[in-house]
C-alpha cells in the first residue's frame, strides 16, 4: 500500500516536472498561459485534498487551510486575466489582489496548526532564534519592500494597505518557515517539500523586489521563470501532502538541547548584523534614509542576542549542578559517594573539635554478599543495596551523612552522638536491612588530635574485627594506641 501511495506521489512529481518545463513554452500573454498557471494551482490544492484523503494526517485542518490558500492564490490569475480582458483599466487594487493575498492568511494559519503539533512544548531557544532570522530579513523586507509600497502617491488608501499587506504577509509567511525549519521535528520528504514550497514563494517575492528596486527589464524568458517559481511552489505544497511522509510531519519534536550548532551561530551573527550593514551601505551611498527602522532593528536584534545568551548561561548553570551533583553522588544508590564522604569527614571531625562534642564513624559490610549475589544474581544484589541504602536512610537524622564507601560497603558519620547513641542507631539500621541480609560494623569515636583517616582506620579495623566475631553484629573500635 505504501509503495502504491509512494508510486502516486512519484507519477505527480513527474507530472509537476513535465508542467513546469511546459509552462515555458506556452506563447506568452495567450488564454492557454493563464489557464496554465490556474490549472496548476488547482492541481496542487487538489493534490493537498487527495493526499489528506489518503493519508489521514495530523491536523488535517492545516491542510486544508493551505489548499484554500493556494486555490485562491492561483484563482487570482485567472480573475487578473479576466479583468484585463473585460475592462479598460482594472486598476489596483482589485479583486485579483484579494485572490492574490488569500494565500497567506490560509498559509500562514495552516503552517500554525502544523507548528503548534511539531512543538507543542514551547522550545523557547528556538522561538528566539526564529525571532533573530525575522527581524534581520524582515528589517531587509521594510525597507525595500514595505516602504516602497507604502509611499506610492496615487494609490488611495485600500491601495496602500493592499500594497503593504503582500510585503507583511511575506514577512509572516518567511517567520512561519523559519521556525518551521528551526522546529527539531520531522525533516521528512513531505517537510522538504513544504519547505520548497514555501520558499518558492517567498523567492518568487524577492526577486520581484531586486527587479523593482533595481529597475531591471525582465525579458519573456526571464519573466516566465519567474512566474514558474510560482507554479513550483503551488505544486510542491500539493506534493507535500500527496507524499506518504505527511502522515508523520506534524509528529511533535524530542526535546532538544538549547545548545545551537556552530552554523546556526554563523547564520544568527550574520543576521545580527544585517542592522549595521543597511547603516553602512545608506551611509556610504548616499543619506541614512532609514535610521529608525535600522535603530529600532538593531535594538530588536541586540535584545534578541542577549535573550539567547541569557538563555545559554541558564542552561549552563543548570548543567553545571547537574555535574556537581553527580561528582558527589553513587549512581546506584543515589547516596553521596566515597569523594563527597573524603570531602566531608575532616570537616565533620574539624566542626566536633571545635564545639567539643563527639563524632562517631561506621563502616558498614554486608555479610557473605558474594553468596547473595551467586544464588539471586547480580541485579538481585544491586536491588538489595539500593533497598539497603533506602531503608537505612531512614534511620538517620538530617544532620547525619550515609555514603556509599565502595561495593557493599558503606560508610555513617553521626555527628554529636555518643558512642551508645551510635551503637543503637546501627542496631536499627541492622534490623531494617531487607530481605533478612545482615551485615557487620565497626564503630569508632574521635578521640583527642585524631585525623579523619585515623578515625576510619579504627572504625574499619573494629568492622573487621565483628566479622571474624561471626558476623551480623557491631563492634566498637578501642581506644587510640599510644
Ligand atoms: P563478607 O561477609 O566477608 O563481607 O563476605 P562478602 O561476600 O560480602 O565479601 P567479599 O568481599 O568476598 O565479596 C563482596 C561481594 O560484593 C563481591 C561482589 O560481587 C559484591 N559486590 C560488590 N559491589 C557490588 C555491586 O555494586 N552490586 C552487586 N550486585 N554486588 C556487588
Ligand atoms: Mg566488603
Ligand atoms: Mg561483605
Amino acid at each position: 500500500m505504501q509503495q502504491v501511495r509512494s508510486r502516486l506521489a512519484s507519477a505527480y512529481l513527474a507530472l509537476a516536472g513535465l508542467i513546469l518545463a511546459g509552462f515555458l513554452v506556452v506563447p506568452d500573454g495567450s488564454l492557454a498561459q493563464t489557464i496554465w498557471q490556474v490549472a496548476c494551482g488547482w492541481l496542487g490544492a487538489g493534490a493537498i485534498v487527495v493526499g489528506v484523503r489518503r493519508h489521514r494526517p495530523a491536523a488535517p485542518a492545516a491542510w486544508w487551510l493551505v489548499a484554500v490558500g493556494v486555490a485562491g492564490n492561483a484563482s487570482g490569475i485567472g480573475v487578473e486575466a479576466i479583468l484585463t480582458r473585460t475592462m479598460a483599466d482594472p486598476g489596483f487594487p482589485s479583486w485579483a489582489d484579494a485572490a492574490y493575498l488569500s494565500l497567506y492568511p490560509f498559509a500562514a494559519a495552516g503552517m500554525f496548526l502544523l507548528l503548534r503539533r511539531r512543538s507543542p512544548l514551547r522550545n523557547w531557544s528556538t522561538v528566539v532564534d526564529a525571532g533573530t532570522l525575522t527581524t534581520g530579513l524582515g528589517l531587509l523586507a521594510w525597507i525595500f519592500m514595505v516602504k516602497p509600497a507604502a509611499s506610492d502617491p496615487d494609490i488611495g488608501l485600500l491601495g496602500h494597505v493592499v500594497s503593504v499587506a503582500y510585503p507583511v504577509g511575506d514577512i509572516v509567511l518567511l517567520a512561519m518557515t523559519v521556525r518551521l525549519l528551526l522546529d527539531g521535528a520531522a525533516h521528512n520528504t513531505s517537510f522538504r517539500l513544504l519547505g520548497t514550497a514555501l520558499i518558492a514563494f517567498l523567492a518568487g517575492d524577492t526577486a520581484w523586489v531586486v527587479v523593482n528596486q533595481f529597475a531591471l527589464l525582465p525579458g519573456p524568458m526571464a519573466h516566465k521563470l519567474l512566474a514558474d517559481v510560482y507554479l513550483a511552489g503551488f505544486l510542491a505544497f500539493g506534493a507535500t501532502a500527496l507524499h506518504p511522509d505527511v502522515r508523520t510531519i506534524a509528529r511533535p519534536a524530542p526535546p532538544r538541547p538549547v545548545r545551537p550548532s556552530r552554523r546556526m551561530l554563523a547564520v544568527l551573527a550574520s543576521t545580527s548584523l544585517v542592522g549595521p550593514a543597511l547603516l553602512l551601505a545608506e551611509a556610504l551611498t548616499g543619506e541614512v534614509a532609514d535610521a529608525v527602522a535600522i535603530a529600532l532593528g538593531c535594538a530588536a536584534l541586540f535584545l534578541l542576542v542577549v535573550t539567547r545568551m541569557s538563555q545559554l548561561l541558564t542552561q549552563l548553570d543548570v548543567q553545571s549542578q547537574k555535574v556537581r551533583e553527580l561528582a558527589v553522588t553513587d549512581d546506584l544508590t543515589g547516596l553521596a559517594n566515597r569523594r563527597a564522604w573524603n570531602a566531608e569527614v575532616p570537616r565533620a571531625v574539624e566542626r566536633a573539635r571545635r564545639a567539643g562534642t563527639p563524632l562517631a564513624v561506621a563502616l558498614v559490610d554486608l555479610d557473605h554478599f558474594k553468596r547473595f549475589n551467586d544464588s539471586y544474581g547480580h541485579p538481585a544484589g544491586d536491588r538489595l543495596l539500593k533497598e539497603a541504602a533506602a531503608a537505612w536512610q531512614h534511620h538517620l537524622r538530617a544532620s547525619d551523612l550515609l555514603a556509599r564507601y565502595g561495593g557493599e560497603e558503606f560508610v555513617v558519620l553521626l555527628p554529636d552522638a555518643s558512642a551508645d547513641e551510635a551503637g543503637r542507631v546501627l542496631d536499627r539500621m541492622r534490623e531494617a536491612t531487607p530481605l533478612g541480609q545482615t551485615f557487620s560494623a565497626g564503630i569508632a569515636m574521635l578521640a583527642d588530635g585524631e585525623g579523619s583517616d585515623e578515625l576510619v582506620a579504627r572504625a574499619d579495623a573494629a568492622l573487621y574485627a565483628a566479622k571474624r566475631a561471626g558476623r551480623d553484629r557491631v563492634a566498637l573500635a578501642a581506644g587510640r594506641a599510644g
